[in-house]
C-alpha cells in the first residue's frame, strides 16, 4: 500500500509520452501521439497516447489506461511493482504502509522478486569479481582471452566465471541468503539424495543475462573445454524463474537499445559471444536469442524499438527449419526480417574475428528479406528432385498467403508488388505457368481466411466479459469526469445509491471516499485511486465520450437524468399499488388518491422523458 501522496508525485512527476516513447515508437499527430499498440497485431498506428489527459488508449483492441497500467502490461508487473519502478525513475523516495488493502499474494510475490534482483546482482558481482581478479578465475580468464574478448567486454557484459566446484557460490551465500532463494534463482539445484544443494554453475565462463534496465536476472554459462569431457553441456542457462523467460528476454537488449532505437536495425545473433563480439567491434544494435529460436513473443520487443531485424543464422539444417517457421510468423505479422547467412557457414564471432567490422557490416547490408530468401531456398531445392521442388514451392506459397490482406495501403503496394515479382521468378525457376500459382495461392489464402474466423469466433466465444455498464450509470461517470463540481448534486440526488454494476458501485465507494478527504472527483483523481488495469481502462473509456460529450451542457444532462430515474423509480411501484387498489385492500378514500397519483405520474412522466 502506498500513500496516495506518493502515487501523486509519481504522477505529477512522470510524463506518460516519455514513458511510452521508451518502449513504443511514437509519432505526433496534432495534441495526440500515435503508435502501433503492443497488445494487438496491429499494422496501422492505433494506439493513441493522449499527454493531456495523461492516458492512452487503442481503439482498436480498446487497451486503455494510465502510467501505471502502461508499466504494468509492459513489464508484466504488478501495481506495487510499477509504483516502485517508476518512482525509481521519478527519483521519489516512497512511504509505504502495510494498509488494509495491500494484497497479500502479489506483495509476497513482488518480495520475492526484489529479494531474488539482489541474489542476482550479488552473483554477478561475485563470478566477475572471481573472473577479473581472483587466482581462482585465472582458467576463465584465459579461455575468454583466447577467444578474442577484451577486458573492456568482459567490463561491460559484467562477465565472470564460477571455479569447477559443487559448492563456490553456496558457501559464499552462506548466511547472507538462503538455499531456497539460491534455487529460486536457479543458481543451485538440489541433492538427489540427502539433503542441501550444489552449484548449478561449475568450471563456466558467465554470462549474466540482464533485463532492459540492466539487471542481472539470470545466467548463462560455457564450459571451458578443459573440463568438456565430465560436463557434456556446452552452454546451459538458468532454468525459468519468476525473473526470466527464456522465451522472451533477449541478451543483450540492455546495451544495444539505444543503437537500436537510433539505427532502427536489430541484429539478432544465437550466441552470447556473437552479440558480445559484436558489440566488441562497435556493431552495437546486436542481441542474442537464449537457446531458443526467436519467437512470437519476442516480438512485442522488436517491434517497439526496430523497424528492420536482421537474424543471422547458421547454415545448418537445424537452423533453416527453424528459419522458415521463422518467416512465415514475420510476413504473417508484416515485418521487415533480413536473413543473414556467413560465408563458409561462420558464426558472427569468428566472422569478425577472422574479417573485422566493415566486411561484417557489407554482409549485413547484403542480406536478403525473408522473402526473397525463401525463394533463393526453394530454387536451390529444384536440384534435389521433383518431390523436394515441389513441396519447396507449395511452402513458399503458404508463405506468401499468410500475408494479410488488409493492412494499410502504401505497404499493401509494396507487399504486392513483391509478391508478383516472386511468382514471376518462381514460374521461371520452376518452369510454371504464373496464373497455376497465382490460383493455387488464392486457394490458399481463401482456407487461411476460414480457418482464421473459425479460430476468431472460438476465441470469442471462450472469452468470459464483463458485463457492459448500464447506459444511465456510464452516463453519469462520464458527467462526473467532464464536471466534477457536479458531485454534489450526484450526491444529494442519491444516484450513487441505485447504481447496479459491480464497476460503478466501486467508482462511487471511491466518489464518496475523496468526498469525505475533500478531495477533487477529477479523471486523474480517479485513476489514481483505481489500481486494476480493467479499472483503468473503464475509466478511460468514459474520459474518451466524455471529452466528446463535453460540448452538452453537463448540468441540464444531469437533471434530465435524475428526472428521469425519479419517473422510472415511481413506475416501478405501479404494479404494487395497482395490485392493492384492485384487491380492495385499501378505503376508497385511499384508493382514489392512489389512483389520482398514478394518473399525475404517468401524464409527467410522457412530458418528461429526457431527450436524449
Ligand atoms: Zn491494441
Amino acid at each position: 500500500m502506498f500513500l496516495s501522496d506518493d502515487k501523486e508525485r509519481i504522477r505529477q512527476a512522470v510524463n506518460i509520452v516519455d514513458l511510452a516513447s521508451a518502449y513504443l515508437q511514437l509519432h505526433s499527430k496534432g495534441p495526440i501521439f500515435k503508435a502501433l499498440c503492443p497488445w494487438h497485431d496491429d499494422h496501422d498506428p492505433s494506439l493513441q497516447i493522449n499527454p493531456n489527459r495523461q492516458s492512452y488508449k487503442c481503439w482498436v483492441c480498446g487497451e486503455g489506461g494510465d502510467i501505471f497500467s502502461f508499466l504494468m502490461k509492459m513489464e508484466n508487473i504488478s501495481f506495487p511493482e510499477a509504483v516502485r519502478m517508476l518512482a525509481n525513475r521519478a527519483g521519489i523516495m516512497l512511504e509505504e504502509t502495510s494498509g488494509p488493502h495491500a494484497s497479500g499474494k502479489s506483495n509476497r510475490v513482488s518480495e520475492e522478486k526484489t529479494a531474488l534482483y539482489e541474489l542476482c546482482q550479488w552473483a554477478a558481482d561475485q563470478f566477475h569479481r572471481c573472473l577479473m581478479h581472483s587466482p581462482e578465475g585465472e582458467p576463465g580468464r584465459l579461455y575468454l582471452d583466447r577467444r578474442g574478448i577484451t577486458e573492456a567486454s568482459m567490463q561491460q557484459f559484467q562477465l565472470g566465471y564460477s571455479p569447477l566446484a559443487w559448492d563456490w557460490l553456496v558457501n559464499k551465500a552462506d548466511k547472507r541468503f538462503s538455499p531456497q532463494l539460491l534455487e529460486m534463482a536457479g543458481l543451485v539445484a538440489k541433492r538427489r539424495q540427502g539433503n542441501g544443494v550444489y552449484d548449478r554453475f561449475r568450471g563456466r565462463a558467465l554470462f549474466p543475462i540482464r533485463d532492459m534496465q540492466g539487471r542481472p536476472i539470470a545466467f548463462g554459462g560455457r564450459i571451458l573445454p578443459q573440463f568438456d569431457s565430465e560436463h557434456p553441456a556446452k552452454y546451459i542457462n538458468s532454468p525459468e524463474t519468476l525473473l526470466f523467460n527464456k522465451s522472451k528476454t533477449l541478451y543483450g537488449l540492455d546495451v544495444a537499445r539505444t543503437s537500436i532505437t537510433q539505427t532502427k536495425q536489430v541484429i539478432v545473433t544465437e550466441g552470447y559471444t556473437d552479440c558480445l563480439m559484436a558489440h566488441q567491434f562497435g556493431v552495437s544494435q546486436a542481441v542474442a536469442v537464449l537457446g531458443t529460436a526467436l519467437t512470437e513473443q519476442h516480438l512485442p520487443t522488436l517491434r517497439g524499438y526496430a523497424e528492420q531485424i536482421y537474424l543471422v543464422l547458421d547454415g545448418d539444417e537445424a537452423g533453416r527449419q527453424r528459419s522458415e517457421d521463422l518467416l512465415a510468423l514475420f510476413i504473417a505479422h508484416q515485418m521487415d526480417l533480413r536473413i543473414l547467412t556467413l560465408p563458409e557457414n561462420l558464426d558472427p564471432c569468428e566472422f569478425l574475428l577472422e574479417s573485422g567490422a566493415d566486411a561484417f557490416r557489407k554482409e549485413v547490408e547484403a542480406a536478403p528479406d525473408a522473402l526473397e530468401y525463401q525463394f533463393q531456398l526453394a530454387a536451390k531445392s529444384k536440384s534435389a528432385g521433383v518431390y523436394a521442388a515441389n513441396t519447396a514451392l507449395d511452402r513458399l506459397l503458404h508463405t506468401l498467403a499468410l500475408a494479410p490482406r488488409s493492412a494499410s495501403q502504401s505497404s499493401q503496394t509494396a507487399y504486392q508488388m513483391k509478391e508478383t515479382q516472386i511468382l514471376q521468378r518462381a514460374a521461371t525457376a520452376f518452369q510454371m505457368d504464373e496464373m497455376l500459382l497465382r490460383k493455387r495461392l488464392s486457394e490458399l489464402r481463401q482456407n487461411r481466411g476460414q480457418n482464421k474466423a473459425r479460430l476468431a469466433k472460438r476465441e470469442s466465444d471462450a472469452r468470459v466479459q464483463e458485463p457492459p455498464l448500464p447506459i444511465w450509470e456510464q452516463e453519469l461517470f462520464e458527467l462526473i469526469l467532464t464536471e466534477p463540481t457536479l458531485i454534489y448534486e450526484v450526491k444529494e440526488s442519491g444516484l450513487g445509491q441505485e447504481l447496479s454494476h459491480p464497476r460503478t458501485k466501486n467508482f462511487w465507494q471511491l466518489c464518496e471516499f475523496l468526498l469525505s478527504e475533500n478531495r477533487a472527483t477529477d479523471f486523474s483523481t480517479f485513476l489514481l485511486y483505481t489500481e486494476d488495469p480493467a479499472g483503468k481502462r473503464i475509466l478511460v473509456d468514459l474520459d474518451e465520450n466524455a471529452q466528446r460529450k463535453s460540448h452538452l451542457d453537463a448540468k441540464a444532462r444531469l437533471q434530465g437524468m435524475i428526472r428521469f430515474r425519479e419517473e422510472q423509480r415511481r413506475s416501478s411501484d405501479w404494479p404494487k399499488l395497482r395490485q392493492s387498489v384492485q384487491q380492495n385492500h385499501l378505503n376508497e378514500a385511499d384508493s382514489l388518491a392512489i389512483l389520482q397519483q398514478m394518473l399525475h405520474q404517468k401524464r409527467s412522466h410522457t412530458r418528461q422523458l429526457p431527450s436524449e
